[in-house]
């Protein structure tokens, strides 16, 4: 082979190994209860309206059922369903161990049995040698199929603004520095805002606009330090919230079947899991078929579309309201929240977990960086399409999963890499092959 002809071989390979490893750093926002259409009012919106106009939007995010945190956290960063990843509830009950989770707050909500359904995409990027940071994002603290991220900032209840900037900060340094290859953040402010006030409240307005500014922040640091062509950014909700009617729309259980006879019931709610006594179990079941606005399903009656029923966490008996109305034992088990100015407890006026097609559940999403179309509007997708997204700009193969790529592809620049790759062998190659055969 002549000189010439061994310089040219080393360019391509250099030219070659570098698009292929294009793959960008990751930033992802997890922003609980943001419905799809809170940024609706773009113009007072100055961080949202420039992530909108520099990437892609859409229309709304369909969330699994129960329109539910912890389901839908770990349906985003699995790509699979509920009854998939067996994360089936905020609140579950496990028969055989009698063990309980319960919102992430107790101990056992760490035992592997509740998280090692399913491989979140966290795991998947530390066993492949990648680092991944996580900021408040509830499951960073627990050992999942034996692996931790890199870094965990353990979740707290309801992290303030200035966590949520500090984490900004903190996590494009570290992006920046490559000692992380992605990081997640997560807020919590507007699911607390929307629950106390309603999802038409000046209160989860004021807390969209703090939230904006948040973001104005993060594309101004992202300019600061650089990093426009080399980070992907992608935020999304869990669910939505619709107004409640407290104490107008509530289902008092007790008044259709005596409570003695249910050995555990787990939420309340849209979403209500119950185990009656075997022998009292038909008596219960027929006497909750009567109860308007709630149906009650037998496992195996749960419809197919929840993607639900097959859990290992599914109750025997499961209670799903009509949008708008909460089920509870009776009225003294409302579940109140402080009031903290007077220590006065306070009705709740927003609520979520009910049918996921309904479609103030609907959730959003957005994202911008060099992977995707810029000012690029999408048709609705849904939750578990999200993860294949992730996977896409990260460069890793997605596990086995229920998202659609079909859905998600319009949102993708035609990969830069791919077009470089493409053009390096069209042009070099016959150059190449001529060389090497003189
Ligand atoms: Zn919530």
């Amino acid at each position: 082979m002549t000189r010439a002809a061994l310089n040219i071989l080393t360019v391509f390979i250099l030219l070659l190994s570098r698009c292929c490893d294009a793959n960008r750093k990751l930033l992802v926002f997890l922003i609980d209860g943001f419905r799809y259409d809170y940024m609706d009012d773009l113009k007072n919106l100055a961080g949202f309206r420039e992530i909108v106009e520099n990437g892609v939007k859409v229309d709304y995010l369909t969330p699994d059922f129960p329109s539910l945190s912890y389901p839908n956290y770990y349906s985003l960063m699995t790509g699979r369903h509920c009854e998939v990843h067996q994360m089936t509830g905020n609140y579950m009950w496990d028969k055989d161990t009698m063990k309980e989770f319960l919102i992430g707050t107790n101990s056992d909500s760490r035992l592997p049995m509740w998280w090692d359904g399913s491989e979140p995409l966290w795991v998947t990027m530390q066993k492949r040698g990648k680092r991944v940071y996580m900021y408040y994002w509830p499951g960073c603290e627990v050992t999942i199929l034996g692996v931790r991220p890199t870094f965990c900032e353990e979740y707290v209840y309801n992290p303030s603004e200035k966590n949520l900037t500090d984490s900004m900060e903190n996590a494009l340094n570290m992006l920046k520095s490559n000692k992380a290859d992605m990081a997640g953040i997560y807020y919590e402010k507007i699911d607390v805002e929307g629950h106390h006030f309603g999802p038409h409240s000046p209160e989860i307005q004021r807390a969209i606009r703090s939230l904006d500014q948040a973001f104005q922040i993060l594309n101004q640091k992202i300019k600061e330090k650089n990093m426009r062509d080399d980070i992907n950014v992608v935020m999304f909700s869990d669910h939505g919230m619709t107004e409640l009617k407290w104490m107008e729309k509530v289902i008092e259980l007790d008044k259709y079947i005596d409570m003695s006879h249910i050995i555990k019931m787990m939420d309340r709610g849209p979403v209500v899991s119950l185990w009656p006594k075997q022998d009292k179990f038909e008596e219960i079941y027929q006497n909750l078929s009567t109860v308007d606005n709630m149906n009650v399903y037998k496992k195996q009656e749960i419809p197919d579309r929840f993607r639900y029923k097959n859990g290992r966490f599914v109750s025997t008996l499961t209670l799903v309201a009509e949008p708008g109305w909460f089920i509870t034992e009776n009225k003294d088990k409302l579940p109140f929240w402080k009031n903290g100015t007077e220590e006065a407890e306070g009705w709740q006026h927003g609520w979520h977990g009910y049918d996921n097609e309904f479609m103030d559940m609907k959730g959003f999403f957005l994202a911008q960086g060099p992977d995707f179309k810029t000012n690029f509007r999408s048709g609705p997708i849904r939750t578990v399409d999200v993860y294949n997204v992730l996977c896409k700009t990260l460069g890793i193969e997605p596990l086995p999963n229920n998202g659609s790529w079909s859905r998600v592809e319009c949102m993708m620049r035609s990969s830069a890499g791919a077009v470089r790759a493409a053009l390096i062998y069209s042009l070099l190659l016959p150059l190449l092959m001529l060389m090497l055969t003189r």
